[in-house]
C-alpha cells in the first residue's frame, strides 16, 4: 500500500494541462487565460468628469466664489459642443467628457442656481447650444486645475499589458476584458469529469428503495463537488455489477478528461471495476492506499486515442470507494488537485490550516485519518488561535456526520489520545 503523498505524486505525474480553446466571457469565470492581453484603447478613452457638477476654468474661482453663466449641459453618452471660456461653465454628469477649455469640475453640492434658466430635469437630454440655462453661484475654495477630472489613459494606455497568460479569470478580469472589447479569449477549458456509480443496490434519489436497496448519493455529490472545483460534470448514471454493463458505460466515460467511478473497488465478489477497466485498456497505476477513509482507491490512465477529441491526453480514471464519505475524502485529496492541474492551476487541493484541538480525540489504527470536524477561526482582532472540533462521526457511510463538518482534521497513524490544546493540520472544505 502506498501513502497519500506518493499517490498524489503518481496522479499529478499523469495529469497534463489541457490545450486552450476560445472562451466567451460568460463561460470564462475561474478558467486560466492562455494568452497575454494588451489594451487596444486608453481608459478612460477621453478626459471625463468623476462627479456631477460644473466644468469650469479653475482660475475663475481664485477668490473662492464666482457666478458663472451655464452655457450647456452634457450628460453621459453625449459630447460637449461648446467651449468653456472665462465667466462660463458647462453642467456635466458623472462620466461625461470634459468640454474644451475647462480644466476642473466643481461638485454640484457646492453650487446653487441663482438666475432664471430652465430647470434641468433627469431625462430631459442635453440642452441645445445657446439655450438659456441661467447662472450658477459656486463656492469652492479648494478647486484647482485637474480637480474631479480623470485624464484620458490615466488607468490604462493603448498597448499596456493588462493580463498575462496564466492568470485566473475572476469577475474583475471579466469586466476588464469587456471594457477593452475582448468578448472571447483563449483559455484552458474546464476539465470534463464523467461520473459513473456502480452497484446493483442503487436507485435514484427520486425513487423509493426496495428492501436491500439504497439511493445513489455519490453521483450527485461528485457532480456538485466537481463543479465547485472548476470542472464540467457529465452524468453517466449507474452501472449494474455486470461486466458488460460496466464496460459499455466505461467506454463512454473514457471520452472525458477524468472518469470517476464509485464502488466496486474493494475485495468483494461484486467488485468488478479493476478487472473491467483493465479489459478496456486502462492501465492501473495504483490500487489501495494507506488512508482512512478511502483505503480501496484505484487509479489508472486510459488508453491513448480513446476519444474523438484530437490531442486530448489519456483519461485519468479514479475508482473511488463506494462509501460516500470515502468517496468524498478521496475526491478532495486526489481528484481536486488533478482537476486543478488539468485546468492550468497549481494543484493545491483544499486550503490547509493548523488549528488547536478543542476536545480530546482518540486515534486508532495504522492509517492517517481525515476526520470530519468543525473549524472555528478566531474572530478578527480577538486573541487566541483557530480551533477545531471533531464531529460525532460514525464512519465512512455516515454522510449526516460529514455534513456537520466544515473541515477535515488530520490525525497521523498510531494508537494515541490527542489532548485538547494540541495543534493538528486541517483541510477546509469548500463552501
Ligand atoms: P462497494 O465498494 O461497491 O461494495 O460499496 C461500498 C459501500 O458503499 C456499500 O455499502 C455500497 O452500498 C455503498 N455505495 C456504493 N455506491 C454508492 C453510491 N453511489 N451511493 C451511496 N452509497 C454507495
Ligand atoms: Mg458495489
Amino acid at each position: 500500500m502506498i501513502d497519500v503523498p506518493q499517490a498524489l505524486r503518481l496522479i499529478l505525474e499523469n495529469a497534463r494541462r489541457l490545450p486552450a480553446c476560445a472562451a466567451g466571457l460568460e463561460d470564462a469565470l475561474g478558467r486560466v487565460l492562455d494568452e497575454t492581453i494588451a489594451s487596444n484603447m486608453d481608459s478612460p478613452p477621453y478626459d471625463k468628469s468623476i462627479v456631477d457638477g460644473y466644468a469650469i476654468i479653475a482660475e475663475d474661482l481664485q477668490k473662492g466664489a464666482a457666478q458663472l453663466a451655464i452655457i450647456e449641459e452634457v450628460v453621459a453618452g453625449s459630447v460637449p459642443q461648446q467651449r468653456v471660456v472665462r465667466g462660463t461653465s458647462v453642467r456635466v454628469m458623472t462620466g461625461a467628457p470634459i468640454p474644451a477649455g475647462a480644466d476642473a469640475v466643481v461638485m454640484v453640492e457646492r453650487t446653487e442656481i441663482v438666475a432664471g434658466g430652465e430647470a434641468v430635469s433627469p431625462g430631459r437630454g442635453p440642452a441645445q447650444a445657446g439655450a438659456n440655462l441661467g447662472q450658477v453661484l459656486i463656492r469652492d475654495e479648494e478647486i484647482r486645475a485637474g480637480r474631479n477630472v480623470m485624464r484620458q489613459g490615466e488607468a490604462m494606455r493603448t498597448g499596456d499589458i493588462v493580463l498575462r497568460a496564466g492568470a485566473r479569470i475572476r469577475p474583475l478580469e471579466i469586466a476588464l476584458l469587456a471594457e477593452i472589447g475582448r468578448a472571447t479569449v483563449q483559455a484552458i477549458p474546464r476539465p470534463q469529469v464523467a461520473i459513473l456509480a456502480t452497484g446493483n443496490e442503487l436507485v435514484a434519489a427520486s425513487e423509493t428503495p426496495a428492501p436491500g436497496q439504497i439511493r445513489n448519493s455519490n453521483s450527485p455529490m461528485l457532480a456538485a463537488v466537481a463543479r465547485q472545483a472548476g470542472a464540467a460534470p457529465v452524468m453517466l448514471g449507474v452501472a449494474r455489477d455486470d461486466p458488460r454493463d460496466m464496460a459499455d458505460m466505461i467506454r463512454q466515460g473514457l471520452a472525458a478528461d477524468i472518469l470517476l467511478l464509485s464502488g466496486g473497488v474493494s475485495a468483494g465478489v461484486m467488485d468488478l471495476v479493476p478487472s473491467v477497466l483493465a479489459e478496456q485498456g486502462v492501465r492501473e497505476v495504483f490500487h489501495k492506499i494507506r488512508l482512512k477513509p478511502g483505503k480501496p482507491l484505484w487509479f489508472g490512465v486510459g488508453p491513448d486515442g480513446s476519444s474523438a477529441r484530437a490531442g486530448k491526453p489519456p483519461t485519468l480514471v479514479f475508482g473511488l470507494p463506494g462509501n460516500p464519505v470515502s468517496t468524498f475524502v478521496c475526491f478532495e485529496l486526489f481528484v481536486r488537485p488533478a482537476i486543478q492541474q488539468l485546468a492550468g492551476l497549481a494543484p493545491i487541493g483544499l486550503a490547509q490550516r493548523q488549528a488547536v484541538l478543542s476536545a480530546e480525540h482518540r486515534q486508532r489504527g495504522d492509517r492517517p485519518t481525515y476526520f470530519p470536524a468543525v473549524f472555528q477561526p478566531v474572530a478578527a482582532g480577538a486573541k487566541g488561535h483557530d480551533s477545531v472540533t471533531p464531529v460525532d462521526w460514525h464512519g465512512s457511510a455516515d454522510l449526516r456526520g460529514l455534513s456537520m463538518a466544515n473541515a477535515l482534521a488530520l490525525f497521523p497513524p498510531g494508537e494515541r489520545k490527542f489532548k485538547p490544546g494540541e495543534v493538528v493540520d486541517v483541510l477546509l472544505l469548500d463552501g
